[in-house]
């Protein structure tokens, strides 16, 4: 249980800036502020730091970019704006979305730039709602590797990141400024830090069944595929300092995790062609509609289950995703000659996997439309040998939190800042409006990193007008 106490008497040692937590947002708020000029710790609570960072796909959205440009895309910081607001129903703050689609182009320059990270941008699909190329991943294409490219920077740069330091009290005078913190060691041991200035950077609250219950009852019962220890620690601070919180109810689901193997399958293949039945063997819905949204709708098929059903071509497609090899490595990748031997391999009935698959051909030789409003026409049509995997829904993270203005400064509900405290990524109230409907791909990653780019310098910034 985290808390709010009043400062001690004196702090074990003192820095400029404190960040809590690091994954993406929090090493790139480190490192940021760093090169500030601030002196920096970082405190995370695992061991190891991975974070939900390390278990994502490691795709993050940015206009502009001249990795963008390299394949030939142009897009504008405001074209990249209009796919996030579109997908949020316009529900999203107009002002940090702005802030995030101007700034993450910038803050992926400056982590190839200045700390060595390569970027290059996927140009063979597209995912709902994306009307861009724009997704940027490292080579090795893995939320893995990108934390493990992030943390050799923070190395290489000198950042002190303290591991097994779960901080667990923030003390604060005078009711709102924020003058240092407390951390507990696995063994129960504390130790105080004083700053000038602390920097939540510690996701939301999927770790936390009973705010996830509170806040999203509809995902309740779901898997939680992101990181256990986001366990909701800024939101709970928030709660104490009284700052404002919006969109608890956000997050980011998906309805193609591999069950039971709990491995997740690239939505490329249902945007490439494939489709999701369930377990009558009958589609559901438009499956282009949005991965995140899917989640519920899978959730509420017989068993919480879906069967993705797709051919040898999109096949090669997965296969262009280490998730997806994984999967294929442990036999949650089934297959057969035609609808009827997948059936049975299966476990569906036949006739039914087949009417639906007689349709489907329909749709793509436009011959038939399809009632889920799917336009199944400009794709090659399902051929050959078939696919399949059986899927569920699950939560991968919240995307409701602190509310925070354009320079990361947490706010009150009057609107006006906390003196000293920012957040980012997963901890600050994110992009995708109030529902998971509103998730565009990417809104995870993109608030991790510009969120915590904007945060590091302003941070810095108010530690060294404390320093003078
Ligand atoms: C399977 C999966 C795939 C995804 N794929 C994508 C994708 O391709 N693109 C995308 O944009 N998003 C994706 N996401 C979402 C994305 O992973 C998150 O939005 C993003 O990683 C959030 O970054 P973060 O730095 O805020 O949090 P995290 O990376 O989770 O880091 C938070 C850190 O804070 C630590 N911490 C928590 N509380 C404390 C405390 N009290 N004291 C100290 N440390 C603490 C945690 O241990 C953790 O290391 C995916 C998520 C999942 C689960």
């Amino acid at each position: 249980m985290v808390s709010v106490a009043p400062p001690p008497g004196s702090y074990d040692i003192e820095t400029d800036v404190v960040v809590v937590g690091a994954g993406a947002c929090g090493l790139t708020t480190g490192l940021r502020a760093l090169e500030s000029g601030a002196e920096v710790i970082v405190l995370e609570r695992d061991s190891r730091p991975t974070g939900s960072t390390a278990m994502s796909s490691g795709f993050i959205p940015a206009p502009g970019t001249r990795f963008q440009r390299a394949i030939g895309v142009v897009e504008t910081p405001e074209n990249f704006a209009a796919d996030v607001q579109k997908k949020a129903a316009g529900k999203a703050d107009p002002a940090i979305v702005k802030c995030v689609t101007e700034q993450i182009g910038p803050a992926l320059e400056w982590l190839a730039d200045a700390h060595g990270l390569e970027w290059q941008v996927l140009g063979d699909f597209l995912y709902p709602g994306h009307t861009r190329h724009r997704m940027h991943a490292v080579p090795e294409k893995t939320g893995a590797a990108l934390m493990a490219r992030l943390m050799h920077a923070a190395e290489a740069a000198g950042l002190t990141v303290v591991t097994d330091a779960r901080v667990t009290t923030l003390h604060v005078a005078e009711g709102e400024y924020i003058t240092g913190v407390t951390l507990t060691r696995p063994d129960g041991a504390t130790e105080s830090i004083g700053c000038k200035a602390v920097v939540l950077a510690c996701n939301g609250y999927g770790g936390n069944s009973q705010l996830v219950a509170e806040n999203i009852p509809e995902i309740a019962g779901a898997p939680y595929f992101g990181h256990p220890g986001n366990t909701g620690d800024a939101v709970l601070w928030g709660r104490a300092l009284g700052a404002a919180m919006k969109n608890l109810s956000a997050y980011q689901g998906h309805g193609s995790l591999a069950h039971p193997h709990g491995i997740l399958i690239t939505w490329a293949l249902m945007m490439e062609g494939g489709i999701q039945v369930n377990a009558e063997g009958r589609r559901f819905s438009n499956e282009h509609g949005g991965y995140s949204e899917q989640a519920v709708k899978v959730l509420a098929q017989p068993g919480g289950i879906a069967w993705n059903i797709y051919d040898d071509r999109l096949h090669g497609i997965g296969m262009e995703f280490p998730d997806y090899r994984e999967a294929v490595a442990t036999g949650a990748i089934r297959s057969g000659s035609d609808a009827a031997a997948l059936a049975s391999v299966i476990g569906l009935r036949a006739n039914a996997l087949e009417d639906t698959l007689a349709q489907v051909l329909a749709f793509s030789a436009g011959t038939e439309s399809d009632p889920f409003g799917r336009d199944f026409t400009d794709k090659p049509m399902l051929s050959g040998r078939l696919r399949a995997v059986k899927v569920t829904g699950a939560l991968f993270h919240t995307q409701g939190g602190l509310v925070v203005d354009a320079g990361a400064r947490v706010l009150r509900p009057d609107g006006t800042p906390l003196p000293n405290l920012y957040a980012g990524g997963g901890g600050a109230c994110g992009v995708s409006g109030a529902s998971v409907e509103g998730y565009l791909s990417g809104n995870g990653l993109l608030t991790a990193v510009a969120l915590g780019f904007v945060a590091g310098a302003t941070a810095a910034i108010r530690s060294g007008e404390q320093r003078i």
